[in-house]
């Protein structure tokens, strides 16, 4: 009896057991609101070109949506009283409240697929959710604060304590109708991010010259502050070096009850400019404009003038770069807890450098500071200029938490003329970076999906490694391999 019983256990131990050391290989684990939710084999979190991906179904029903998927369509519907996602596996697009909305990394199931668990990336459960959500690579946990939780926190601080100083910014932006979100100066052209549609009032002062961009009925975002300097009276400036014309970028929130921001180029002396709005949340005040005859004047029309064609006339070709994350998205955190955004920024500021010593290219960069434009931002941007190609730099993080993973490899969509682009690319990544050549990925990432020229995502070697990690955040590793990138996209432009 005892013999039998020990057998069945043994056997019990040894069904179980592939399962077990599946979830145990992973280690990882997901808090929601502080309470662990289990994972399972079938349903764990996985890394998908340094996106943290988590099951879908566990984490949203914990927060109180329904969840529903249509076998037929492969379609995933989650509701709760405020809003529908739907998702399809595989589409890069999302829609919620029917809105299209870009997922990086397009839902896939998990594992094998066999057991059919839809895993989306964590930042769009955030996003969509109103959720806070954080990852620590070592300890290999997701963390998630809901919306609800949130709120909960608000109240309770609001009587004294000040453990609520994080959302306590969140009831100054609910006057306006419209926000700030961000703006950037590069390239000459002024781009401001703003959220809730508002038509901007673009006019010239003189003595001493400068463009003045009324924003009304808008007030910083919460946010605004993590990316850019915002002083207490809501004022801010950065001093722009790059270009004589411009010597600065003044805002302010200009007036209360109603708010309306305003933002000034301080200019050295009289120059034209153009406006595009894309209607959508994208504002350009463009300096490099040639003809005087549309200088001042507004243009607020709908799809017509998507198109611009300045850096085009030129006859040079438009490169955008891309530095992966940034602002309030960090990306991967490595090994040794830097955070994968600063790395971009840095690689692709010395990408811009090299690339501006090319007479025959127009670079045009989606951030050169510590800003988060969203996806639908870079897409747009690069679309709308019409860029010849498109290149998005990131650095990777192991799938499953291990240190062992290293190398290099380039992400592109099977459209366009992006594979030819992607083995010229990996070619030069390779030799650059002097690390392991794990080859071309093909998938449907959102910013080489939508973009409407040959683009690619380059991994640029693991934050989760060692040996890569320490490379990657050295100048003399990144300047190496700005070399090598410039070096592929000048010999695809070449060819192309
Ligand atoms: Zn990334």
């Amino acid at each position: 009896m005892k013999k039998y019983g020990l057998s069945v256990l043994l056997l019990l131990f040894l069904l179980i057991l592939p399962v077990m050391s599946r979830a145990a290989d992973n280690g990882a684990h997901i808090t929601l609101d502080g309470k662990e939710l289990e994972l399972t084999a079938d349903a764990g979190i996985e890394t998908v070109s340094g996106s943290i991906m988590v099951p879908l179904r566990l984490v949203t029903e914990n927060m109180g949506y329904t969840v529903g998927y249509d076998n037929q369509t492969e379609t995933v519907t989650i509701n709760n009283a405020e809003s529908t996602i739907k998702l399809v596996v595989g589409e890069a697009t999302a829609e919620v409240n029917g809105a299209q909305v870009p997922m990086l990394v397009p839902a896939k199931f998990s594992g094998d697929g066999a057991s059919k668990a839809t895993l989306v990336p964590l930042r769009f459960v955030g996003e969509q959710t109103g959720a806070q959500v954080g990852w620590d690579n070592r300890t290999k946990t997701v963390y998630i604060t809901s919306a609800a939780q949130d709120n909960q926190d608000t109240v309770l601080t609001a009587d004294g304590s000040s453990e609520g100083a994080e959302a306590a910014p969140a009831s100054a932006e609910s006057d306006s109708s419209s926000q700030l979100t961000g703006l950037s100066f590069g390239e000459g052209r002024l781009i401001l991010a703003v959220k809730g549609g508002v038509t901007p009032s673009v006019f010239k002062m003189s003595s001493p010259d400068r463009i003045v961009v009324d924003l009304a009925d808008t007030s910083f975002s919460e946010d605004f502050s993590s990316s850019l300097p915002l002083s207490d009276t809501l004022s801010g400036k950065i001093d722009i070096t790059e270009i004589s014309q411009v010597q600065d970028v003044r805002y302010a929130l200009f007036s209360r009850d109603p708010d309306a921001v305003r933002v000034v180029l301080d200019l050295s002396g009289p120059a034209d400019y153009q406006v595009t709005d894309d209607k959508d949340g994208l504002i350009t005040i463009d300096l490099n404009t040639s003809s005087s005859s549309t200088a001042g004047t507004q243009q607020t029309g709908g799809d017509d003038q998507q198109t611009s064609a300045l850096p085009a006339a030129s006859g040079k070709k438009i490169v955008v770069i891309d530095a992966g994350h940034g602002g309030t998205d960090s990306g991967a955190v490595s090994l040794n807890k830097r955070l994968e955004k600063d790395f971009t920024l840095a690689a692709v500021l010395k990408l811009q450098q090299i690339l501006e010593q090319d007479s025959g290219l127009e670079v045009v960069l989606t951030r050169n500071s510590d800003t988060y434009p969203m996806l639908q931002d870079r897409v747009k941007l690069a679309n709308s200029i019409n860029a010849d190609v498109f290149i998005s730099i990131h650095g990777n993080i192991s799938p499953d938490g291990g240190t062992g993973p290293n190398g290099v490899e380039t992400h592109y969509t099977l459209n366009r003329n992006s594979e030819a682009l992607a083995k010229v690319m990996q070619k030069y990544l390779v030799q650059s970076s002097g690390m392991a050549d794990r080859g071309l990925k093909t998938g449907n990432l959102y910013v080489t999906k939508n973009t409407n020229m040959p683009a690619v995502l380059l991994e640029c070697g693991f934050l989760s490694n060692p040996k890569d990690e320490a490379a990657m955040y050295s100048d003399e590793f990144q300047q190496q391999l700005a070399e090598g990138i410039a070096a592929g996209i000048k010999e695809f432009l070449a060819a192309s």
